[in-house]
């Protein structure tokens, strides 16, 4: 069999660990398999490289941005290499780059466009275990990056190139569960979820996967499963086509995401044209734009009220800053005390009254909804940022999430 493997940051976090991991990847050798392991950069390494650039500057060159958060990856590949080799088999360790990992280039949110496993297989042939550095690529000779968890993407990536027999992503859970298990206790592992709900989830989230990995797997029907790197007795989870054990269910799981923001416009003029002039600016500058609502004329003017992530917010606001007098709404505000509440299941849609519990649920906890949209497998609500984790259990609780 062609195994990928990824361990994440936690996972390969100390000496110890990293050598664990070697042990996991050279039983799957040495029981005949051909091991492709990609790894994240040691523990919090992304964010004291981020931390360290903060120090130098808060307005740096988006090329030397990448340059310096390739390096935590680089790392924790040469020392699993080495962890790997101790315990005899024959490895190699290779950057994105060296692995054939082409991506376009947009610094720090690179897609990958295309993998050329050459090297790679040709490394498999050898005989050696290939431990590729998540999270990177190159466009032409320079080097770019994938976005924050971007490894697993990586590794379903290579799993697809590769056409893996078996993708599985090593964490410090032991898999997919119906909220963060971190903020809910009470929440419940899932045996299988489908690729669209594990989507949503991801996209919601549920920082358990990189919502770009899930979108490759389910795009090349790639099944992934999710398990502990603390406990390797622990089955895991398993994203796939259809999941038959969890079809009963109508909501899957609760998320919230703390990267939000949320920008008002005001006073915009109520003609064609508008929205469009607003959102391709935002585009432009490759800033994605969630939530949209626009509120009712008034005088021949309204309000248009959009999410964007957290992380764009200085980005928006130039733009913004930038497009008021073209557009010509009156004045604007931000707000990034705000959180985004989901509800994933895709036993909503013949569900009647779905949504309608979740407001329910935080009622009764007191917490104001500023914003609300739907899809057929999702409800997301905007609340103030301290209420989120309130929300979150309240919600799982009126669902009886826990009692499954
Ligand atoms: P890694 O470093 O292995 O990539 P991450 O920190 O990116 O790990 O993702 C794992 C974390 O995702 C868990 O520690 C958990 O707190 C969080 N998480 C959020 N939502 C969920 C969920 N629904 N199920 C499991 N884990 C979740
Ligand atoms: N090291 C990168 C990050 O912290 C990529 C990853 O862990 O997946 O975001
Ligand atoms: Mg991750």
């Amino acid at each position: 069999m062609l195994i990928v493997q990824k361990y994440g940051g936690s996972s390969v976090a100390t000496p110890e660990r990293i050598k664990r991991v070697a042990g996991r990847v050279a039983e799957g050798y040495k029981a005949g398999n051909k091991m492709v392991v990609v790894v994240s950069a040691m523990g919090d390494t992304t964010d004291d490289l981020i931390n360290l650039m903060k120090e130098i500057t808060n307005n740096p060159p988006e090329r030397e941005v990448d340059m310096l958060l390739s390096t935590g990856e680089q790392v924790s590949i040469a020392l699993l290499a080495m962890a790997i080799n101790d315990l005899g088999c024959n490895t190699v360790s290779l950057t994105g780059g060296q692995a054939g990992v082409k991506t376009n280039r947009v610094y720090s949110k690179a897609k990958i466009i295309d993998i050329d496993t050459k090297r790679i297989e040709n490394e498999l042939d050898k005989g050696n275990v290939v431990v590729v550095a998540g999270f990177q690529g190159v466009n032409e000779n320079e080097i770019t990056t994938l976005g924050r968890g971007g490894s697993d993407t990586s590794a379903v990536a290579l799993a697809v190139a590769l056409k893996a027999d078996l993708c599985e992503i090593y964490t410090d859970v032991d898999g997919v569960y119906t909220a963060d298990p971190r903020v809910v206790p009470e929440a419940r592992k899932l045996k299988a979820v489908s690729h669209d709900e594990m989507l949503e989830l991801a996209s919601l989230g549920a920082k358990v996967l990189h919502p770009r990995s899930v979108e490759l797997a389910k795009l090349y029907n790639m099944p992934i499963v999710v398990r502990s790197s603390f406990d390797f007795n622990s089955m895991g989870t398993v994203v796939q086509e259809v999941s038959e054990m969890e079809k009963d269910l109508i909501i899957s799981g609760v998320t919230h995401d703390d990267n939000v923001a949320r920008i008002g416009l005001y006073d915009v003029p109520d003609k064609p044209g508008i929205a469009y002039s607003v959102f391709r600016a935002l585009a432009n500058k490759n800033i994605d734009v969630d939530m949209i609502i626009q509120s009712a004329v008034r005088n021949n003017v309204n309000d248009i009220s959009f999410t964007i992530t957290r992380d764009d917010l200085r980005k928006a606001l130039a733009v913004v800053e930038e497009i008021q007098r073209e557009v010509g709404f009156s004045r604007y505000a931000h707000d990034e005390d705000v959180s985004k509440v989901s509800i994933i299941g895709s036993g909503m849609v013949s569900n009647p009254g779905v949504a309608a519990t979740m407001f329910e649920a935080l009622a009764e906890e007191g917490i104001n909804i500023e914003m609300i949209t739907t899809s057929e497998i999702k409800v997301s609500c905007v609340v103030k940022a301290d209420q989120a984790v309130k929300a979150v259990k309240a919600i799982h609780k009126k669902f009886e999430l826990d009692a499954v």
